[in-house]
């Protein structure tokens, strides 16, 4: 592998060179707390936006644009002197000789950081694999909503009923936030607003499945938000089957434990994430979901420089790996960079401890359960809360202002203007 060499990236250095490997909520958050340390920072990541995930599920079902959810790396790390970013695939790293490998070539470092996600998991299933959608990043999200607006564009013209009706079938694998949110958002595209669009869409023609293998949706949350999320669900028109396990999947149906079959022609995949590939090419010891295992520091063992955050860590808290949440990606960010400072100074690392915000999911127009310590909402008042949570966080003040706009546009008018069917064509030409 070819060296990218030093005038490649920045002027000669004479200050320690932090790379970061992953510019999402981990990368990101450790990249702006070390804009007044002394050192070069060098972000990498193979898009070059940041993604606010919490709200892809709202592409997926076409009421933000991507745009509204995502923003370019280079605008958001503008006001940050030091920090310099390059698009770039990372696939491994030589952690004896301090080189991080990439697709451009081996970047050398002082200290590292790897905060490079996770993905879905389809727990070596490769029916599941070929026909399920993920919903992990922009171009899944897109991918799903040209699915199934084509779905509906589709049906129009199919006059066989029961054709129609596996057309007109979504199935959500996977009762955790993700899963439970999704499915809310489509039953409401499809009866608030598809409905208008399409006059002569018979209704009992569509179905929105929930499928999950527990007893339960929302498995985190405590039993009354968990009744009261698939209260909810029910109430929308999501169809929530329980202690079903989905075994495998054709191009139109599923298989469930015990032999059922039912007829589905668009399956979402979110039952399962694992880390990304990237700590399996490292070679060192991984816990569950394929998570690094890390000090309590955040460092990897044996290699003090070497520091891996947010997903793709296993950092344990009270006896068990923390949760994948933003939170926790954000906390440990600031950790690092904190550490980084100290040890640009000669100081040590010390332990990382998470505090726990509280977790969140909504489930459509008026309905949340948030679960905030010993504060648990359900019913329009989560979703108040849900409201203001996630506005406050969205990526940039004009992400703010838009994703408000079409909120109060779907929830005033019952209308999603985002319902374009648009394909990337290939972009690589000689
Ligand atoms: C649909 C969805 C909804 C979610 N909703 C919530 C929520 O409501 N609340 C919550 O707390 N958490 C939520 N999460 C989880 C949350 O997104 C993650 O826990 C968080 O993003 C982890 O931060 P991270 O920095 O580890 O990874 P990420 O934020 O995923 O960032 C990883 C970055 O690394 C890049 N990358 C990956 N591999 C490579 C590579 N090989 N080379 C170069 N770059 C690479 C990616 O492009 C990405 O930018 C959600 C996740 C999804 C998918």
């Amino acid at each position: 592998m070819s060296s990218v060499g030093p005038d490649q990236l920045a002027p000669a250095r004479t200050r320690p060179r932090v790379v970061i490997a992953g510019a999402g909520f981990g990368g990101l958050t450790c990249a702006r707390a070390l804009r007044n340390v002394p050192v070069d920072v060098l972000l990498l990541d193979r898009n070059n936006y940041h993604l606010f995930t919490p709200l892809l599920y709202q592409v997926a079902s076409a009421l933000l644009d991507p745009g509204e959810i995502a923003r370019p790396v280079r605008a958001l790390i503008r006001p940050l002197a030091n920090v310099e970013f390059r698009q770039a695939e990372v696939t491994g790293a030589d952690l004896e000789r301090r080189s991080l490998m990439t697709d451009r070539g081996a970047i050398p470092y002082d200290y590292l950081v790897l905060a490079t996600g996770s993905q879905s998991d389809y727990f070596g299933n490769a029916s599941l694999a070929r026909h399920a959608f993920g919903l992990k990043d922009l171009d899944e999200g897109l991918a799903l909503r040209n699915r199934v607006l084509s779905q509906f564009e589709a049906s129009r013209w199919v006059t066989d009923p029961e054709k129609r009706r596996t057309l007109l079938t979504f199935a959500v694998v996977g009762a955790g936030p993700t899963g439970v949110e999704l499915s809310g958002a489509l039953s409401e595209l499809i009866r608030l607003v598809l409905r208008k669009d399409y006059r002569d869409l018979d209704l009992r023609e569509v179905r929105v499945l929930l499928l999950e293998a527990a007893g339960s949706p929302l498995g985190t949350f405590v039993p009354a938000l968990r009744q009261a999320a698939r209260r909810s669900l029910e109430k929308k028109h999501v169809e929530v089957l329980l202690d079903a396990k989905v075994e495998s999947a054709t191009g139109d149906s599923i298989r469930l434990g015990g032999g059922k079959e039912i007829a589905a022609g668009t399956i979402v995949w979110t039952a399962g994430v694992r880390a990304s590939d990237l700590g399996q090419a490292l070679g060192v010891p991984l816990g569950r979901q394929k998570r690094v295992t890390v000090e309590s520091t955040l460092q990897l063992p044996g290699h003090p420089v070497v520091f891996v955050i947010g997903d793709l860590a296993g950092a344990i808290g009270r006896g068990a790996q923390l949760p994948m949440l933003i939170p926790v990606a954000m906390q440990e960010g600031k950790h690092v960079a904190a550490t980084i400072c100290e040890l640009v100074g000669n100081g040590g690392a010390r332990a990382f401890r998470y505090k726990d915000p509280g977790i969140m999911a909504t489930i459509g127009r008026n309905s949340a359960v948030a679960e905030l310590g010993s504060v648990h909402l359900s019913g329009f008042l989560g979703w108040l809360m849900w409201l203001a949570v996630h506005l406050v966080n969205v990526i940039s003040f004009r992400s703010r202002i838009l994703v408000l706009v079409n909120w109060a546009w779907d929830y005033l008018f019952y209308d999603r203007p985002i319902r374009l069917i648009v394909r990337a064509r290939d972009e690589n030409k000689d």
